[in-house]
């Protein structure tokens, strides 16, 4: 027999197949637009079982045109902002993003209690309570507060941070890994009392102390780590979603926050493992970290040179590798960088990618910038597989990348980047640094490659350099 509870519960499952798919599609460029229309085909599938779902359950036509209302000016300021971001905005607009799933998060869990354990008529609590479920409840409400709560503050704290609102310093409070820890402590055991007692003044102890605790993770952590802390507040924004899935008893939102959760958990282990940080040091706040030394060393002076300079040792290269970074993403100078890729290809010159794994401002940043100007996929190749290479080429071309090409990361041991690993881009015979100014990178370190004997400075936008290079070219 036909019932909408059915059809949702297999909506469900195609939606969760979906979501599967989609991930599985996003893992590779050649797959990846694949697996965005998979994410769209099954949230799309998932939005519609809901409100169907909902309709079929007894919500009034007010709240009905309410939740149609919301679902569709929510999806036109979606499409809107996705339309209109810069690439260099998207890791502030995707940590803006998880601080919504935070709050929602924090809504139900509000909303789950309002209705069952402080409900006045208490009918809910009592027929939770007769199955023994009653303690399930409270805790899925307060862990689900407390992570959304975390993720809240923490994503506006990357976002402000991202988008250069707020200092990327980390925040250095005394005793700041006591007061962490204590954080957590002190949660576990409010949780315990609040199983037993679901007070009001329980809920709002753990909401405030998890916003504060938010904020103060991710202030804790400094520029260099922002790429682990977007891809862990993912997670955590999956973790909560998951939890809004418990009490909301909707299977879909369980499984697809533990699929963003763990995915966005093994991502920033990944990321981690890349730039050669500890993750419990990252996930727990920067904890161990302290600040580096305030920088005054004397590295002697740089060399310039002209475009036509550039193109001249181009034309005796052999062998070219681009290593891009953020100020190609500023300047939008892939069109041009795809160009000269191209030129020197038929002149027999063998050009190649060098990709940092966060060089600009999100995981894959270069690749889909490189792909968009149509830069073909087996030249783009990963750091470790290019790492060996740089002492074969001829020239390397640094466009607009900085932290990411730091010798100062595999040779300084007080450096703050020390031990992330880099593009050893130095070995080369040539280094050619387009940039506008002497200034540093994203983690505000000074970059001795710039003084290297073997470097030279081409100074100015890059995409009016690369431009340059191709007329004299
Ligand atoms: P960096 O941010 O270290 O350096 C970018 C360089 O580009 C700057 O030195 C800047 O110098 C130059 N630049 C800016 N605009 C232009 C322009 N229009 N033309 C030419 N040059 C320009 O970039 P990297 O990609 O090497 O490193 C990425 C950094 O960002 C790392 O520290 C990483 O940890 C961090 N990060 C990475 C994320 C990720 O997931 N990928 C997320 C968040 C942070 P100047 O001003 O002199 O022109």
């Amino acid at each position: 027999m036909f019932s909408v509870a059915t059809a949702a519960s297999a909506a469900y499952i195609v939606a969760a197949l979906l979501f599967i798919l989609a991930l599985a599609g996003l893992s590779k460029h050649e797959t990846s637009k694949a697996g965005n229309s998979f994410g769209i085909a099954g949230m799309t599938v998932a939005l519609v079982a809901t409100i169907a779902l909902a309709a079929h359950g007894g919500l009034s036509p007010v709240a009905l045109s309410l939740l149609i209302g919301a679902t569709v000016i929510g999806a036109a300021i979606g499409l809107w902002r996705a339309k209109v971001v810069e690439m260099t905005g998207m890791p502030e607009l995707i940590a803006l993003l998880h601080s919504f799933v935070g709050l929602a998060a924090v809504l139900v869990g509000w909303n789950g209690y309002l209705h069952v354990e402080a409900c006045p008529c208490g009918s809910e609590a009592r027929a939770l309570d007769a199955q023994g479920l009653l303690g399930i409840h409270s805790a899925e409400v307060f862990i689900g507060v407390f992570i959304g709560a975390v993720t809240f503050t923490g994503s506006i704290v990357a976002n402000l941070k991202l988008s250069g609102r707020m200092k990327s310093n980390p925040l250095m409070l005394p005793g700041k890994n006591f007061l962490n820890i204590g954080a957590l402590v002190a949660f576990l055991a409010l949780t315990v009392w609040f199983v037993q007692e679901p007070t009001l003044w329980l809920l709002i102890l753990v909401t405030v102390l998890a916003l504060a605790l938010g904020w103060h993770l991710v202030a804790s952590i400094g520029g260099g780590d922002m790429p682990v802390v977007v891809s862990m507040l993912n997670s955590y924004s999956g973790w909560a979603a998951a939890a809004s899935g418990f009490l909301l008893s909707n299977d879909l939102l369980i499984i697809t926050g533990a699929l963003v959760g763990s995915s966005g958990a093994y991502l920033s282990y990944i990321m981690c493992k890349a730039m050669n940080r500890s993750f419990i040091s990252v996930i727990a706040g920067g904890f161990g970290i302290e600040a580096g030394p305030a920088e005054d060393k004397d590295y002697g002076e740089h060399r310039e040179i002209t475009a036509e300079g550039v193109a001249e040792l181009l034309a005796g290269a052999d062998s070219v590798i681009i290593t891009p970074g953020y100020g190609m993403a500023v300047a939008q100078a892939q069109y041009g960088v795809a160009e000269l890729t191209r030129k020197l290809r038929d002149r027999g010159v063998k050009v190649r990618f060098g990709i940092h794994p966060v060089a600009g401002r999100l995981p894959g940043h270069m690749n889909v910038l490189l792909a968009e100007a149509k830069v073909p996929y087996d030249i783009v190749l990963e750091m470790d597989e290019i790492n060996d290479d740089f002492g074969d080429t001829s020239v390397v071309l640094v466009i607009g990348a900085n932290d990411t090409v730091n010798p100062a990361a595999a040779e300084d041991p007080s450096s703050p980047i020390a031990g992330m690993p880099v593009l050893t881009v130095w070995d080369a015979d040539n280094v050619i640094v387009f940039k506008r100014s002497m200034a540093s990178g994203y983690a505000g370190v000074q970059n001795p490659l710039f003084f290297r004997q073997n470097s030279a400075m081409l100074f100015g936008d890059a995409k009016d350099r690369v431009e340059d290079i191709l007329h004299a070219l």
